[in-house]
């Protein structure tokens, strides 16, 4: 009920009804259930000519914190935990939450859930600092990890893909940790959140998100809702096989083993680590995204060339993916994303040259409108639903 509260901005109890399919008399009970215990606020209106009860959702005290885990970076976010709740009608555009301390750290690639937990303790201790809010007003922590999730058991699954954190119930772990409520999730699908919300994917029925970054995932819209699969799984793109030790998808040698364990996975030829592993060799030094986009945009053959590769990598799997899907729009999030139209441009070709034509007709390909910052904004509202349905 609170879901149909939230989606509808100020509905009335008939509309409510309607929309969960409850029996009126129910839909009154709950409300003054809510109301009284500062959850829902009620009161009679006219609409339509009618008097009506309309019921509107008391925006939750304190702050929340969204905590965006890759492969080798943690951040943290700090928000009101009153802007993660829509304040106006549906399909407004509404802006994200304010984000009053944003801090980040380096992790070791492949590093542990205590490693992971400890990071975020600090970052976390750090952005209140920061904000000078005291620890007791924090109320719910949000988790986006690089790896699927079973939201229903809160445990980490797929065996490689983030090794360190492989069968632990990781929300129950970080709840223990961290010492406030927290919620867990992939990235990439707290980024398709995100977008829905606030960004690109604002009343897009259809849609792929998707985040390339160290790891590359995708999180799936369907008919309106986002889509996880059996345990979590859906939308793992990084590791759909483009080509495997017989060549690469332009006929060139057979490429490194996965972290999954397969030969060939996208992951392998459109990840930042393989950007810049292609380029440090020529410059001879370890190179960063923002530098090998801000070279290719002044002219840098090689790195317009990794680039335009990476999006064609890129467009070939989600070829196959948008013939089935038949999505509307794709948003390109994650770190790759600052380079536009340099890897978005070869993406859409490939999309085209590799999709069932009438499936690629029309599909938009847009960049993130919250860029780099889509997971944890994303990671925020998880925790903003957290302390809702707490308070109950
Ligand atoms: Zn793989």
């Amino acid at each position: 009920m609170l879901d149909a509260v939230l989606l509808a901005g100020e509905p009335t109890q008939s509309g409510i009804a309607s929309a969960t399919g409850l029996a009126p008399a129910t839909v009154s009970n709950i409300v003054r259930h809510l109301v009284t215990t500062g959850s829902l606020t009620a009161t009679t209106t006219v609409r339509g000519g009618r008097r009506v009860r309309a019921v509107r959702l008391v925006p939750p005290a304190g702050f929340v914190a969204g905590v965006d885990f890759g492969h080798r970076h943690g951040r943290v976010g700090l928000a009101p935990a009153a802007d993660t709740v829509p304040g106006a009608a549906a399909g407004s555009p509404e802006p994200p939450p304010t984000l009053l301390a944003e801090v980040g750290a380096d992790l070791p690639g492949g590093h542990g859930v205590d490693d992971g937990l400890d990071t975020a303790a600090a970052l976390l201790d750090e952005a209140l600092g920061a904000a000078g809010v005291a620890p007791a007003e924090l109320r719910g922590v949000g988790i986006g990890l690089p790896a699927p999730v079973d939201v229903r058991s809160g445990a980490v699954g797929e065996p490689g893909i983030l090794p360190g954190w492989v069968g632990v119930e990781a929300a129950a772990r970080a709840t223990a940790r961290l010492g406030v409520p927290v919620a867990v999730d992939n990235d990439a699908l707290l980024g398709t959140l995100a977008e829905q919300a606030w960004g690109a994917l604002t009343g897009v029925r259809d849609a792929i998100y998707l985040k390339l970054s160290d790891g590359v995932g995708a999180g799936l819209v369907l008919d309106g809702r986002p889509y996880r699969g059996r345990a979590g799984t859906a939308g793992e793109i990084g590791h759909v096989v483009v080509a495997d030790d017989a060549g690469g998808p332009t006929g060139g040698p057979g490429r490194t083993v996965c972290r999954c364990g397969n030969r060939g996975c996208l992951e392998t030829w459109a990840s930042t680590t393989t950007v810049v592993g292609l380029l440090e060799p020529l410059l001879g030094r370890p190179l960063a995204i923002a530098e090998v986009v801000a070279r290719a945009r002044g002219g840098h053959a090689p790195s317009r060339r990794v680039l335009a590769d990476t999006g064609g990598h890129v467009g070939r799997a989600l070829g196959g993916l948008c013939s089935v899907l038949t999505p509307a729009r794709v948003v390109v999030g994650g770190e790759l994303a600052q380079a536009g139209d340099l890897l978005i441009g070869p993406l859409q070709a490939a999309l085209e040259r590799w999709a069932l034509p009438g499936a690629a007709e029309g599909v938009q390909v847009v960049p993130a409108r919250l860029g780099a910052r889509a997971h944890v904004f994303g990671a925020v509202a998880l925790a903003g639903e957290l302390v809702l349905a707490a308070r109950g």
